[in-house]
């Protein structure tokens, strides 16, 4: 069985989609099935890979910029 430092080593390309030998994914499963300390760092890799790859928000318009700007004179 591999080590969670093996793990730790081949998460990108669990992550990324890099083809690995049907060997090497069968133990990264294998151990993900019996280590939680893994599956949450595997886990979130993941949400930080699909965070970074995500298109930021577009700039505010002007209307939205002079609305918030309103908004904010009329705060009590
Ligand atoms: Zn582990």
């Amino acid at each position: 069985m591999l080590k969670c430092k093996e793990v730790v080593e081949k998460a990108d390309a669990l992550v990324d989609g890099t083809p690995l030998h049907w060997r090497e994914r069968v133990a990264l499963r294998l151990h993900l099935l019996m280590c939680h300390h893994c599956r949450r760092y595997v886990r979130q890799l993941g949400a930080l890979v699909t965070s970074l790859h995500k298109p930021a928000a577009p700039p505010a318009s002007d209307e939205q910029v002079d609305r918030i700007m309103r908004n904010l004179d009329q705060a009590p």
